[in-house]
């Protein structure tokens, strides 16, 4: 599999992950939080902030919070500051 084709593949997953639903996430600076999230940034595969995509540069992620009992939520650089 080439890198386009993985890219492809990345982006189907993506789009069939996006039903949103209403999560209790609890922040890494321990504010607990009702969210409306699609699955596929519950999930790790989209910025919690902006949606964008999970890459490198720029769209590198690092861990934002947690979702009670589904799992971790993450923010993209930009959306953390860190890109400035
Ligand atoms: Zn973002």
């Amino acid at each position: 599999m080439n890198a386009a084709e993985k890219q492809e593949l990345f982006a189907r997953v993506v789009a069939s992950k996006q039903a949103v639903r209403t999560y209790a996430v609890l922040l890494d600076d321990g504010q607990l939080v009702s969210l409306e999230l699609s699955e596929a940034q519950v999930e790790g595969f989209e910025c919690m902030t902006c949606k964008t995509l999970c890459t490198s540069g720029l769209g590198a992620f690092r861990p934002a919070g947690r979702v009670l009992n589904v799992g971790t939520v993450f923010q993209c650089v930009a959306c953390t500051g860190g890109a400035r």
